[in-house]
């Protein structure tokens, strides 16, 4: 029996390996580890900032979400992931917008340090091993892959989400801590493109606005329930960028988004502007 079995090989699943000291198995369901991480950053790995807590906190959405992260992250906030990662060999560098990434900026240099510190540990990664059933017994825990039966003291599921399926994370491991007890909330997608009906925009794709103000609201409403700022960029499908990424995560099926064609904070004072310009130019001319 093992102290300790990791199922799933990802970004969560490696940190816990590499701080483990005892006799521990990791699962993983594919035939590579951290995969994601590799396509993190833009295959760089943005590993953290150098925010305070309370300000990290405020970028998780309202006040529920960053209290159900508020304890993992008072007991791991950003300076001291920065000094774990350092102390297991890995070079850090902080951009000028706080981003923190490894001096090499690639992220396979995380996943080659975060396997190496497992490996010194002479623990096991077990490839193309996926869990397909836990269960609790007298104890301890029987763990089922699609080829063995282990058994172990303590779990630790890290099995990731359910984006990008590609990477190993293709959601079964709700179904594994279902079965344990626990409730899972409904899933919603995040820090994704919009795809809209009937686009008629598909000629302005690869175009973008900088400093876009956009509107959203619930179909059938005339008041907005959300303003962003920022980029937006028009795609084939849809449209993208980090004012539609950053506020995905509350947008609902058939909601209307009133997007601004030119930079702008404040759509009265940006009118003023217009005309302003407008005289200006006609005095000119
Ligand atoms: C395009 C993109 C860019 C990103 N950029 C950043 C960034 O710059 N910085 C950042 O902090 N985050 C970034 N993220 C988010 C980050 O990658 C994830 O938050 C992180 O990988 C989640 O880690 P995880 O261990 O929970 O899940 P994952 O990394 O998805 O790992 C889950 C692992 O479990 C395995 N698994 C799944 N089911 C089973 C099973 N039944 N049995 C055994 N194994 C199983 C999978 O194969 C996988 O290896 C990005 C994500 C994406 C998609």
């Amino acid at each position: 029996m093992y102290k300790t079995i990791i199922i799933g090989a990802g970004a969560a699943g490696l940190f816990a390996g590499a701080n483990l000291n005892s006799d521990t198995l990791i699962l993983e369901s594919t035939g590579k580890i951290g995969q994601k991480i590799l396509i993190s950053g833009g295959g760089m790995c943005n590993l953290t900032n150098t925010e305070n807590t309370d300000m990290f906190l405020t970028r998780f959405g309202d006040k529920k979400r960053a209290n159900f992260l508020k304890p993992s992250l008072l007991n791991l906030g950003t300076k001291r992931t920065i000094e774990w990662f350092e102390s297991i060999g890995l070079e850090t560098v902080i951009r000028d917008d706080g981003k923190v990434f490894p001096v090499s900026l690639k992220a396979q240099t995380v996943v080659n340090t975060l396997q190496r510190a497992i490996t010194e540990k002479n623990f096991l990664i077990k490839y193309n091993s996926k869990v397909i059933k836990i269960e609790k017994k007298q104890g301890h825990f029987i763990i089922k892959s699609e080829r063995e039966t282990y058994s172990s003291q303590n779990v630790i599921l890290t099995t990731g989400g359910k984006s990008f399926p590609q990477t190993g994370s293709d959601g079964s491991g709700y179904a594994l801590a279902q079965n344990l007890g626990h409730k899972i909330v409904p899933l919603k997608p995040a820090l994704t493109r919009v795809l809209i009906d009937n686009y008629p925009f598909k000629s302005l794709a690869g175009n973008s606005v900088r400093n876009s103000m956009v509107e959203f609201f619930r179909s059938g409403e005339n008041k907005r329930y959300m303003v962003g700022n920022g980029d937006l960029l028009f795609t084939h499908q849809g449209v993208s960028g980090p004012v539609i990424l950053d506020n995905s995560r509350f947008i609902e099926n058939r909601d209307l988004l009133c997007i601004t064609l030119v930079p702008c904070n404040n759509k009265e004072l940006k009118r003023e502007e217009l005309i302003n310009l407008q005289i200006v130019l006609s005095r000119k001319y």
